[in-house]
C-alpha cells in the first residue's frame, strides 16, 4: 500500500524571524566588540560621525527586524535589514583605515543575503561590497593611481560574489535535504499511524519489537492476554502459558515472544493462556520485518483468540467419542454373535455363507472406523514399549496388503533386512504400516508400485512406503495429517476413508518420539517417511524432541 504525503510536508522551508534575529544579533555582537576594541584603543573614534553613522544604521535594520511582522505581505522587507547592515560596515570601515579587517563584519550580512532569500537578493551583497569599498575613494575624491589601490577596492566585492554564490548554492541544497526529510518524516508518521489505528481496530493481540527487543507497539488486546498470561517484563514470558494439552506449562524459551526475539517466524502454534478454569486460546504468529533494502528493522508477534472455536473442537471431539463409545458397545455383540452363528452353524448348507461373510465383513470394517475414531478423538495416545522387530512387521503388513493390492492390480514389494530391532509398541506400529500401506494402495491407479523400505541410520530406524500413485498437491501436503483431512479429488472420486489414519499414525509416531514426513508429487506418486528411535529415552532423561 503506498502511503501518499500531505501538500505541506513538499513545501519549502519557511524563513523564520527567529533565525533572521539570531544572524542580527551576532552582527551586533561583533560591532560590540569592535566598539570595545575602538574604545580601549583610541576612545575619540566613537564619536567620529561615520562610527555613529555606522551605528545609527544598525540600530535602524535592528528596529525594522523587529516591526516586520514574521508572516504577511511586508516579510519581502526584511532584505533590507541585512542589506543596511552591509551599509553600516561601510561606514565602521571608514572610520578605522588602519584596521582593514573591520571590513570582515560584511560576512554576516552577506551569508544572510545568500542563503536565507531568493536569487534576486543575491547582487544585494555584492552591490554592497561595491559601496563599502568605493566609500574610501568617494571621500578622497579621485580614484587610485597605484595597482594595489585599485586591488584594495576590488578584491572585496570579488570576495563578496564568491561567497554569496557559493553560500546560495550550499543554502540550497540543505532545502532541498530538508524538503526531503520533511516528506520522509511526513510518511513516517503517517505509516506509524495508520499501524496504530489498524493495530487498535483487529482484535489480534499485535505487538512490534524493535531489534533490540523493546516493544515499539502494542495494542490493547496484549495487555489483556499478557494479564491473562501473568506475563513477567523480566522472562518475556508469562507464568500460565500452557501447550495444547491446556495442562503442559511452557517454559519461557518456548513462549511466543522470546521464540520470536530469537528469530524464529511461525504461524498458527496453539497455545493456551490463563490460570485453570479461566484459560483462553491462542493462535501465535511471529514474523521478521525488512525494509525493502533487507534491513532487519524488527519483529511482529500478533495472538489470535481462538477461544470459541477451540470449545466447538472439543465439544466435536467429544460428541464423537460418546457416539463412537456407544455404537461400539451394540456393534462387539453383533460381531461376537456372528462368529458364534459362523463357528455353530453350518453356513454353507444353510445357503447363508455369502450373506453371513457379507455382514462380517461390514461390521469388521465399521468397527474398525470406529476404533479410529476413539483412537483419534484420545488426547495422548499410549504405546507400550517392548523390544519389537520393525523389520518383522513390516513384511507382515506388505503381506496382509497382498489381497488388496491383488484387486487393484497394484504391486507390493517388500526390501526389508532380516531383523532390525528396536524398542516400539508392536501393535501400535503396525497400524502404522498397515495404515500407511493401504493408502498407498488405495490411492495408486491400476499397474502402479509400492515399495516398502526398512533402513537403520546410527540410531534411528526409517520405514518408508513409497507409490507411484495419484500424489498430494503442497497446499495439501500441508493439512495432509491433521484430523478428518481428505484431499478434494479423493472425495469427489468416493473413494472409502474418514481421513484420521494419517493423525493417528503421526500420534503414533510422535508417542515413540520419532516423526513422519510426506514427499510427494501430484501424478507422480507419494512416499512417506517415519523416522523412529532405535532406544526410547528413560524416564526422567531429557527428550531429544
Ligand atoms: P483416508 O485415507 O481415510 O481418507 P488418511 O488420514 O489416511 O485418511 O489420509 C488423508 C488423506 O491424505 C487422504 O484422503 C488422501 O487425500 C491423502 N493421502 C494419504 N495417503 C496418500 C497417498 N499415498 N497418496 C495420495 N494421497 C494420499
Amino acid at each position: 500500500m503506498g502511503i501518499s504525503v500531505p501538500a505541506a510536508a513538499a513545501a519549502p522551508l519557511p524563513r523564520t524571524n527567529h533565525l533572521f534575529a539570531g544572524a542580527q544579533f551576532a552582527f551586533i555582537a561583533s560591532i560590540l566588540m569592535l566598539g570595545l576594541y575602538i574604545g580601549l584603543t583610541s576612545t575619540w573614534t566613537l564619536l567620529e560621525p561615520d562610527f555613529l553613522i555606522g551605528l545609527s544604521l544598525t540600530a535602524a535594520a535592528t528596529s525594522l527586524l523587529f516591526a516586520v511582522p514574521p508572516s504577511g505581505a511586508l516579510r519581502g522587507l526584511l532584505v533590507l535589514v541585512p542589506t543596511i547592515d552591509i551599509l553600516a560596515v561601510g561606514f565602521f570601515r571608514d572610520t578605522l583605515p588602519n584596521l582593514p579587517t573591520s571590513g570582515l563584519l560584511i560576512v554576516i550580512p552577506v551569508l544572510w543575503l545568500a542563503g536565507g532569500f531568493g536569487v534576486s537578493a543575491l547582487p544585494v551583497p555584492v552591490f554592497g561590497a561595491i559601496f563599502v569599498s568605493l566609500i574610501p575613494v568617494a571621500r578622497a575624491g579621485a580614484w587610485p593611481t597605484t595597482p594595489g589601490g585599485w586591488g584594495a577596492i576590488c578584491i572585496l566585492p570579488a570576495l563578496v560574489l564568491i561567497m554569496t554564490v557559493t553560500v546560495h548554492l550550499a543554502a540550497r541544497q540543505l532545502r532541498a535535504h530538508e524538503g526531503r526529510a520533511r516528506i520522509a518524516l511526513a510518511a513516517a508518521t503517517e505509516a506509524a499511524a495508520i499501524a496504530t489505528t489498524v493495530s487498535e481496530s483487529v482484535d489480534a493481540a499485535v505487538a512490534f519489537f524493535r531489534p533490540d527487543g523493546t516493544a515499539a507497539l502494542r495494542n490493547e488486546a496484549t495487555y489483556e492476554q499478557a494479564r491473562l498470561a501473568g506475563f513477567d517484563p523480566k522472562t518475556r514470558a508469562g507464568v500460565h502459558v500452557y501447550g495444547p494439552d491446556r495442562k503442559t506449562r511452557l517454559p519461557p524459551e518456548k513462549q511466543v515472544i522470546n521464540r520470536a526475539l530469537r528469530g524464529e517466524s511461525f504461524r498458527g502454534d496453539l497455545y493456551w493462556v490463563g490460570q485453570p478454569g479461566d484459560q483462553r486460546a491462542i493462535i501465535g504468529n511471529a514474523r521478521q520485518v525488512h525494509t525493502d533494502e533487507g534491513t532487519f528493522v524488527g519483529t511482529i508477534t500478533v495472538g489470535h483468540d481462538v477461544t470459541d472455536l477451540a470449545d466447538a473442537v472439543a465439544l466435536r471431539e467429544a460428541f464423537l467419542i460418546d457416539v463412537s463409545h456407544e455404537l461400539r458397545t451394540p456393534l462387539t455383540s453383533i460381531i461376537g454373535y456372528l462368529d458364534l452363528l459362523t463357528e455353530g452353524h453350518d453356513l454353507q448348507q444353510l445357503g447363508l455363507e455369502r450373506e453371513v461373510s457379507t455382514i462380517q465383513r461390514n461390521a469388521e470394517q465399521l468397527y474398525a472406523i470406529i476404533g479410529d475414531l476413539l483412537a483419534a478423538g484420545d488426547a495422548e495416545m499410549r504405546v507400550r514399549i517392548a523390544l519389537t522387530d520393525v523389520a518383522d512387521i513390516a513384511r507382515e503388513s506388505a503381506a496382509a496388503i497382498l489381497p488388496q493390492a491383488s484387486e487393484a492390480g497394484v504391486t507390493v514389494r517388500a526390501e526389508v533386512p532380516p531383523h532390525v530391532e528396536l524398542e516400539g509398541d508392536g501393535g501400535r506400529l503396525r497400524q502404522v504400516l498397515d495404515n500407511l500401506l493401504s493408502n498407498a494402495v488405495k490411492y495408486t491407479p491400476r499397474g502402479g508400485r509400492v515399495v516398502v523400505t526398512v533402513g537403520v541410520d546410527g540410531t534411528t530406524c526409517t520405514v518408508t512406503i513409497a507409490d507411484t500413485g495419484i500424489g498430494i498437491s503442497p497446499d495439501d501436503q500441508r493439512q495432509l495429517f491433521d484430523r478428518f483431512f481428505r484431499a478434494r479429488e479423493v472425495r469427489d472420486d468416493a473413494r472409502p476413508g474418514v481421513g484420521l489414519g494419517l493423525s493417528i499414525v503421526k500420534s503414533i509416531t510422535e508417542a515413540h518420539h520419532g516423526w513422519i514426513t510426506v514427499s510427494s508429487r501430484p501424478g507422480r506418486g507419494s512416499t512417506f517417511t517415519v523416522t523412529l528411535p532405535l532406544r526410547q529415552p528413560r524416564a526422567g532423561a531429557p527428550s531429544a524432541s
